[in-house]
């Protein structure tokens, strides 16, 4: 059986109609996301949708969630459909009912419930070990006794799922609000979750805004000391977007030696300084190379700049990471190095930067 398209999803959900408008969901903007999983190892195929609702559509929400079930299941022949359901407040329908709202400014960020510190994890470019460092980062700072969560708001390639080995089922508690996985004692959300890694997604500016207030505020994170962003590379909108839902009382920025004296990672330190937000740390990754064989360390890049450049940027230099097989091989495993091997060289080079970074946070 072929996949069905996007389009082909889009045009049935264009059968929903809102109840008491003559609007169908799709003309009202919200569709947030769809993608189309397919079936592994014979398994059928799974289609995943994100809409946005208003919360005061009240019991019309079901009927819109039914409905579009209805519809994709009967326009697919796919059986495995799942929405979910997204609170948006700048939603069409809120936007013109309540104009006068519109017109306030917008209410300062606030930390997630629960939530005392968040810290994002960022790098100039995508491939430099972002996500592996971020989930070692936040191993080793659980392993020093705080409690942690983990969010993957890199929308346009999640690797958190993988990483950590998450499922990719979501789940809802009572409240509406969505449940993180607790994997190795740590609290993980991914947008992968709600689109799973290789699937072709549709993502518009305001879905990514949407999706990513949702994964910030509407998930039950519990009490955590500190949440680690996974953010995407690069300087795009997603940072902002996040900035506008949440205080970040911290950056860190993941390099490479050869990326360091780009242009690039100057512009993300200046993205943080313009938000505002403290640059608690610079983690230099694959610096040097670690023969698999005898263990000897080959710079190949030169190794030992990025302190400097770190300190002449006036960014505190949290440490090092070699480029080590055994790295890429625990990672790729979701099996990340700090929780296989915690007592292993390189869990300690991430627990010494875990505590560097502690201490930069005030959480002694
Ligand atoms: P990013 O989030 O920056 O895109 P990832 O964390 O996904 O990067 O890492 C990209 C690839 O590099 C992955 O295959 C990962 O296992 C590998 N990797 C990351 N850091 C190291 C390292 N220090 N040594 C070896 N491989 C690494």
């Amino acid at each position: 059986m072929s996949l069905p398209s996007q389009a082909d999803i889009l045009r049935a959900l264009g059968g929903v109609v809102i109840p008491d408008t003559s609007d169908n969901i799709v003309q009202a903007g919200m569709v947030s996301a769809i993608s189309v999983h397919d079936g592994e190892g014979g398994s059928e195929p799974q289609i995943q949708l994100v809409i946005e609702i208003d919360p005061a559509m009240g019991e019309r929400i079901e009927v819109i969630r039914q409905s579009a079930l209805a519809q994709v299941k009967s326009a697919t022949g796919i059986g495995n459909v799942s929405v979910i359901m997204t609170a948006h407040r700048g939603s069409p329908s809120v936007a013109s009912s309540k104009k006068a709202a519109a017109d306030q400014p917008a209410s300062p960020p606030e930390l997630p419930q629960g939530v005392k510190t968040i810290i994002a994890v960022a790098s100039a470019k995508g491939g430099v070990g972002k996500s592996t460092t971020a989930v070692n980062l936040a191993l080793a700072l659980y392993a020093s006794g705080l409690s942690v969560g983990i969010l993957d708001a890199d929308v346009h390639g999640p690797s958190i799922p993988r990483l950590m080995n998450l499922r990719e089922e979501m789940e809802q508690n009572e409240a509406g609000l969505l449940i993180p996985h607790e994997a190795m004692g740590i609290a993980a959300m991914s947008i992968g979750l709600l689109v799973p890694e290789e699937a072709p997604v549709i993502w518009r500016g305001p879905m990514i805004h949407g999706a990513l207030k949702q994964m910030l505020h509407q998930v039950d994170w519990g009490q955590r000391d500190v949440l680690i962003l996974d953010m995407p590379p690069g300087t795009g909108d997603v940072p902002l977007s996040i900035a506008q839902h949440v205080p970040l009382t911290g950056a860190v920025i993941v390099s490479t030696p050869q990326d360091l004296a780009l242009q690039d990672v100057r512009k993300g330190v200046a993205m943080f300084a313009k938000m505002g937000v403290p640059l608690m740390g610079m983690i230099e990754n694959m610096s040097s190379f670690e023969c698999p064989h005898c263990h000897g360390m080959t710079p190949i890049f030169g190794h030992g700049g990025a302190r400097v450049d770190a300190e002449r940027m006036g960014i505190p230099f949290l440490g090092h990471m070699p480029l080590a097989m055994a790295l890429r091989e625990s990672s790729d495993a979701g099996a990340p190095v700090v929780h296989a091997d915690p007592e292993g060289s390189y869990a300690q080079l991430y627990k010494e930067m875990a505590a560097t970074l502690r201490g930069k946070m005030g959480l002694t």
